[in-house]
């Protein structure tokens, strides 16, 4: 039960909703394993930032922002697609909005 935040943006979504911005300065979950994601072309590749609906409503530019760190520009949340990213579960992501809180670790 006290995991209902961690299955949601690990399981059902597909999707990180804007509220999720909650769970990336909530350390109870304890779930905080997230590897550093390597700044490398194959990861760079697989990066679907473009797609998601903070990057397009902000007319942001980049992306890949698990690796690059944040965004020059502040963006409003809108979702983040990171969760449906293949780099997600190979690096144990598992905060999203990247582009605003700054590269994993
Ligand atoms: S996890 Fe997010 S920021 Fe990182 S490559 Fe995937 S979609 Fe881009
Ligand atoms: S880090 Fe997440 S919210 Fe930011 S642009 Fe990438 S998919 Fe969208």
């Amino acid at each position: 039960m006290e995991t209902d935040a961690t299955v949601t943006k690990e399981k059902k979504g597909n999707r990180l909703q804007p509220d999720c911005m909650t769970l990336t300065s909530n350390s109870t979950t304890g779930g905080d394993n997230e590897m550093k994601v390597p700044n490398t072309n194959e990861n760079m590749e697989k990066c679907i930032c473009g797609g998601c609906p903070t990057f397009t409503q902000n007319s942001l530019i980049g992306g890949f922002f698990c690796a690059m760190g944040k965004s020059e520009k502040v963006p409003e949340m809108k979702g983040c697609n990171c969760a449906d990213c293949p780099l997600w579960a190979e690096y144990d992501l598992s905060k999203g909005y990247f582009c605003i809180h700054g590269a994993s670790e």
